[in-house]
Formats: C-alpha cells, sequence, structure tokens
C-alpha cells in the first residue's frame, strides 16, 4: 500500500494523472472536493450544516475534512492505496493528515507537485473551452487541444463556451494564494525527502512515466 498526493495548481492536468493512476494501478482517488459534495447529498444534521457553510461562501473547516478523510480511509482499505487530491492545502492540514494517519498505521509515501510557471498556467486556463452539451474540454491556445472548427465540439456538434469564472483576475488571486499556502508544504515534504517536482509543461503521458518510476522506486 502506498499513499499518494498530488499538489498542483488549477490547469496543470492534475486530474488526468489522478485518473491514469487509479485506472492502471487501481488507486483509490480522494477527492475532497468529491467527498464534500458526497456528505452533503446524504441530507442529515451534518449535511445540512456543511451545506449552509459552503453557501455563505465559507471554507469547510480542517476538522470537518479531517472526519470525511477519516470515514473515508476506514471504508476504502482495498486496492493500492489513496491518492489525496487536493488536500493538504496547508501546513496545519499536512501535519494533521499525517496524524491521522499515524493513528491507522499508514503514512504519506510519495508527494508530487506538478510545477508550472505563472505565463504557462495563465495561458492554459484562459484559452480553456468547455462543450455546453457533453463537457469535453479543449483550449484554444495549444494545437493538439484545439477543437477541428473554432466553437464548436468535435464530438457532438454542441458550443463551446468559456468557463464564467476563468477570468485573469480569477486566475492571479487562485495562484497567488495557492503558492503562499503551498510552498510551506514542499518544504515540509521535502524535508522528509518524499517529494518529487515533475515539470508540468510536459505532455501528460511523459509525466505519468515520471510518476511511475518514482513509484517503482523502493
Ligand atoms: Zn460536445
Amino acid at each position: 500500500m502506498k499513499n499518494i498526493i498530488f499538489i498542483a495548481v488549477h490547469g496543470t492536468g492534475k486530474g488526468t494523472q489522478c485518473d491514469l493512476l487509479t485506472e492502471k494501478y487501481k488507486f483509490n482517488h480522494l477527492s475532497t472536493g468529491e467527498l464534500i459534495r458526497k456528505a452533503i447529498k446524504k441530507q442529515d444534521d451534518f449535511a445540512k450544516d456543511l451545506e449552509k457553510t459552503i453557501n455563505s461562501g465559507k471554507l469547510v473547516s480542517d476538522e470537518v475534512v479531517l472526519d470525511l478523510i477519516n470515514d473515508y480511509i476506514a471504508t476504502n482499505q482495498s486496492g493500492e492505496g489513496i491518492i489525496f487530491d487536493g488536500f493538504p492545502r496547508t501546513l496545519n492540514q499536512a501535519l494533521a493528515l499525517d496524524k491521522l494517519l499515524a493513528n491507522k498505521k499508514q503514512k504519506i509515501d510519495n508527494v508530487f507537485y506538478l510545477e508550472i510557471a505563472k505565463e504557462e498556467a495563465l495561458k492554459r486556463t484562459m484559452g480553456r473551452l468547455i462543450c455546453s452539451n457533453c463537457q469535453k474540454s479543449y483550449n484554444k491556445f495549444y494545437d493538439n487541444l484545439k477543437p477541428k472548427q473554432a466553437g464548436i465540439c468535435d464530438v457532438c456538434g454542441g458550443k463551446l463556451e468559456q468557463r464564467s469564472d476563468d477570468t485573469e483576475e480569477a486566475f492571479n488571486k487562485l495562484f497567488d494564494t495557492f503558492l503562499e499556502e503551498t510552498l510551506p508544504i514542499l518544504d515540509y515534504y521535502e524535508d522528509k525527502n518524499i517529494l518529487t517536482k515533475i515539470d508540468a509543461s510536459m505532455n501528460q503521458e511523459d509525466i505519468f512515466k515520471k510518476v511511475e518510476e518514482k513509484l517503482k522506486e523502493v
């Protein structure tokens, strides 16, 4: 069993890497966003509180997220291990996660940081187009990701749209906050000798090869 963390800003293809690993190696993919959405669907008192927090624009507290993770680990003991996606985001969360895992006689084995220059991440975000019908994503700034016909989905002929929150201002804020919060975590994992930095400007196949090579090391 191996537990892995992926750290990356929006627009680096982190989701693709998680999918590739889950498919090929039977990892359990723990996305905290997904956990929260599932918890809300349960409609119990806990779900109602959670929904209230989110609707008021507040962040879900670390305690709540850790509780959800704790439950998730208890019910997902099969497979290769867990990929943590979207958590931890702060040093406090990283410390709390280590403690939680230690209680279960587990630990984090590998941390992958998909590194990308700000200009490159901005270009990816601003070029992103989503099919309004089938949700397939494209990017108008990259030849291999462009639709065959501008503005039209290759698969279903639907209209391609830019997401309304993909603005340069929103991007800048997100990116700066990400770096500010994430750099201390990277130092923390580097000190433990479990951090691997990967150049996220490579294509998804090459990134995946790097991840696999690292996982095969004993
Ligand atoms: Zn489509």
